[in-house]
């Protein structure tokens, strides 16, 4: 068995596996992240196609996402924002829904909208309230129940259910049916409340790099991938045994459920999500679009370009498209299929959108059922001398993910001192 000279081997180089490293660093403990994937970032990178920015599946910042603020430099990634609304592609028409989260009755327009009825406005100024008063822990202790439950108990309109939270929340959850807990709900609707939804000029990517660039490089070993582990020590794929104090896994959810002996299942929900690059782009603001129709493949779309233009070449746009789970079907007639429904939408230009890529991503986030955040954080010690970080550890989210690093590397010091 070789001794890595390392104290700490940490399996995994997403958020959660660096924000784990550099509270270790902070605390001179030395580690190695083994990483499979070529590069690190995992669920949160962004690749250069035709000098096109694709993140890896259509994913946003909320600037108020604490432990976003404690770790990582805004200014350094230069924040683009999206319009705190949306357009919602209901009855042949885009109608606007403005600031939902923050200003309710800041347009007229909305309050007469076919999206929701006045009440329904009132009641979003309500869950308002209920989600940012308080501390974030104390949000905690509201009852937990799923998110269609919790909206049909506030009295929201079964229009407002369909054409605003089912396709947005929907879109938040990758889980239109609103299965997923009440906590989610509250938590993303204080975040949405008290910040804004943005993207850093160079793509998601550039997060993870972020935090990467505060750890030597050296200890980061890529393409390297680990078979089993147990306490103190790995195996990897070549066989090679390694030894570490501690081990750290900070894999997605159902491989932490493969490599650790015991460990409770994890369940995922999938997202598909196309990108095409147009001469014009079918919007001229950075704003969500989305399907308040029951109908169509599609539930959200976005111009990413229209929001930071680094996101595509010259003067054309790219357009991000997003399918909630991975139809069973090829990718010719996938897009076939979002074709047909974005034509729909923007007539028969799309016809002449080029289509640059499609990924479906099986594992993107853990399902949180109710009463799957009834504690809203989950263990991070398996055993002594074996952990475990992660977004399936705290809120599925790029915030739970970093805090579950931060978590998971105070267990390890504790253990270590
Ligand atoms: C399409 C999509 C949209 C999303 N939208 C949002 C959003 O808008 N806002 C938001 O807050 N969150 C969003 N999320 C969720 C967020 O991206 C994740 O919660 C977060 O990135 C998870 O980080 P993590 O470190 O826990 O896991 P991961 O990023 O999955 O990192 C795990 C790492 O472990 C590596 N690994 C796995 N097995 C092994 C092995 N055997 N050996 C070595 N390495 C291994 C993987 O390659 C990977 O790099 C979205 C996710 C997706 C996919």
């Amino acid at each position: 068995m070789k001794a890595l000279d390392t104290q700490v081997i940490i399996v995994g180089g997403g958020l959660a596996g660096l924000c784990c490293a550099i509270e270790l660093q902070k605390n001179r403990i030395s580690f190695n992240i083994l990483e499979a994937d070529d590069q690190i970032g995992g669920r949160v990178q962004t690749d250069v196609v035709d000098g096109f920015l694709l993140d890896r599946g259509f994913q946003v910042l909320l600037s108020a996402y604490p432990e976003c603020r404690r770790m990582l430099n805004y200014e350094a990634l230069k924040l683009r924002r999206f319009y705190p609304g949306a357009l919602v592609w209901f009855q042949g028409e885009f109608h606007r829904i403005t600031d939902p989260w923050r200003q309710p009755f800041s347009a007229l327009k909305t309050v007469f909208s076919p999206i929701g009825t006045l009440n329904d406005k009132i009641r979003i100024s309500r869950l308002r309230r209920k989600s940012i008063s308080g501390t974030l822990d104390s949000l905690f202790e509201h009852p937990e129940t799923s998110t269609l439950l919790a909206i049909k108990e506030m009295g929201f309109s079964d229009s407002m259910i369909d054409r605003f939270f089912k396709p947005f929340f929907g879109g938040v959850f990758l889980d239109r049916s609103l299965e997923t807990s009440s906590r989610m709900l509250e938590f993303t609707f204080r975040m949405f409340s008290t910040g804004d939804t943005v993207i850093p000029e160079q793509g998601m990517g550039q997060i993870p790099k972020q935090l990467a660039s505060h750890i030597p490089s050296d200890v980061i070993q890529t393409q390297t991938v680990v078979r089993s582990v147990k306490p103190h020590a790995v195996e990897l794929s070549c066989g090679e045994v390694l030894k570490a104090d501690a081990v750290v896994v900070a894999t997605e959810g159902h491989r932490s459920a493969e490599l650790i002996d015991d460990f409770p299942k994890v369940s995922s929900v999938p997202v598909t999500c196309l990108y095409f690059a147009a001469k014009k782009s079918p919007v001229s603001e950075p704003v969500l679009i989305l399907n308040g129709e029951s109908r169509g493949i599609i539930n959200n779309l976005c111009v990413p370009s229209a929001v930071s233009p680094a996101y595509a070449t010259g003067n054309s746009a790219l357009i991000s498209v997003t399918v909630l789970g991975n139809p069973d079907l090829d990718n010719g007639v996938l897009e076939e299929l979002v074709r047909e429904n974005l034509s729909e939408w923007f007539g028969a230009d799309v016809r002449h959108w080029f289509y640059l890529r499609t990924y479906r991503i099986q594992h993107a986030l853990p399902q949180v059922h109710p009463p799957a955040l009834t504690p809203p954080q989950r263990p991070v010690k398996s055993e002594t001398g074996l952990y475990v970080c992660g977004d399936h550890r705290d809120m599925p989210s790029i915030h739970g993910a970093m805090v579950s690093g931060r978590r998971t590397a105070e267990a390890v010091i504790k253990d270590l001192s």
